[in-house]
């Protein structure tokens, strides 16, 4: 088993009536990148904060580096690279003053590397950061996160505004930190994002971790999608009654399908009494894996609020 790098035990953390965390226990290894995902409000923020030392947990612990994170946080900080979620900079200095002010506090930095980073990111560093929109504000938050080639990398939502182009030279930049035996801890609520550079997801929600997995774990659950083709239409209903059948969509001649049981039980519920054309199956994405964890988790209050993941049944 690897080094562990990071290590949250029995950490609570109460804002008055607010559980933002409950008894949250967690292990990052070195050389992975894990995956922290969950819903607005789920406790990501609050997570990294303590881990950051900038809040204090109600209750529990936090080691880094083998080190209390609140008696050794100068020493910790000094071998992490932080992306908070909403990083405050001062408007008026450029991107460029902004990452020299950033690199003084950390007793300077490799600057050739932080030129480099500019560039993959296509970030314009003469601008001053107040005159930047959010996306590229987020590329000089990037930057500072990196250029000092840190042990640990702790972001949060480090995606959010960067366009398709810069998130993929982001993953890529996060795969030459784990190549180099770095890791990185990441909270995101875009699976499609974790997927392609996670090792390990732990899922939160509500507080509480509700499930840590490897990727390929996580993908290989039994859940597909399913389409079927018949000659003439049959109702969605058919199919909401068969155990394991979730959000059954009609399309004229068409169902489509999450599926997480066995095939042969679908098919016999259907080809005995249809005429069944075509069937394609293809393997759930994380998404709909995820989907499904929150579906079982789902809180009354939200199965019968607007929250995307309390959809049930059939929709046609
Ligand atoms: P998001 O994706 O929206 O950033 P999150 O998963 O990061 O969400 P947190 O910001 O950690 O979630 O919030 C967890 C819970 O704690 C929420 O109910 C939030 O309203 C509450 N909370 C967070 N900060 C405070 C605070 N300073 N005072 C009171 N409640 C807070």
């Amino acid at each position: 088993m690897s080094e562990v790098v990071l290590q949250a035990e029995s950490l609570t953390k109460h804002y008055g009536d607010v559980q933002a965390l409950v008894d949250l226990n967690l292990e990052v290894y070195a050389g992975e990148v894990f995956g922290f995902l969950g819903p607005n409000g789920a406790g990501k923020t609050t997570a990294i904060r303590v881990f950051m030392d900038e809040i204090r947990p109600t209750t529990g612990r936090i080691t880094i580096f083998g080190m209390d994170a609140r008696k050794k946080s100068v020493e910790i900080r000094r071998r992490i690279g932080y992306l908070p979620g909403e990083l405050a900079l001062y408007p008026n200095l450029t991107g460029r003053d902004t990452l020299t002010y950033f690199a003084n506090l950390r007793g300077g930095v490799d600057w050739a590397y932080v030129e480099q980073l500019a560039d993959r990111l296509v970030a314009d560093l003469s601008k001053k950061v107040g005159d930047l929109s959010s996306g590229n504000r987020q590329k000089v938050g990037l930057i500072q996160a990196f250029m000092n080639k840190p042990d640990l990398l702790i972001m949060d939502e480090p995606s959010s505004g960067l366009d398709p182009l810069m998130q993929r030279e982001f993953q890529s930049m996060l795969r030459e930190i784990i190549a180099e035996g770095r890791t990185v801890f990441l909270s995101s609520h875009t699976l499609s994002e974790v997927q392609r550079v996670a090792e390990r997801v732990g899922i939160i929600r509500h507080g509480r971790l509700v499930a840590v997995e490897s990727v390929h774990d996580f993908r290989s659950k039994s859940i597909r999608r399913v389409e079927l083709e018949f000659r003439s239409p049959v109702a969605a209903s058919v199919f909401a009654a068969v155990p394991g059948v979730r959000d059954v969509l009609s399309q004229n001649h068409r169902i489509v399908l999450s599926y997480d049981g066995k095939m042969d039980v679908l098919l016999r519920t259907v080809a005995d009494r249809y005429d069944l054309v075509d069937i394609t199956t293809q393997e759930a994405d994380l998404e709909e894996v995820f989907l499904a964890y929150y579906r079982d988790e789902a809180t009354p209050d939200e199965a019968t609020g607007n929250d995307s993941t309390s959809h049930r049944g059939v929709r046609a």
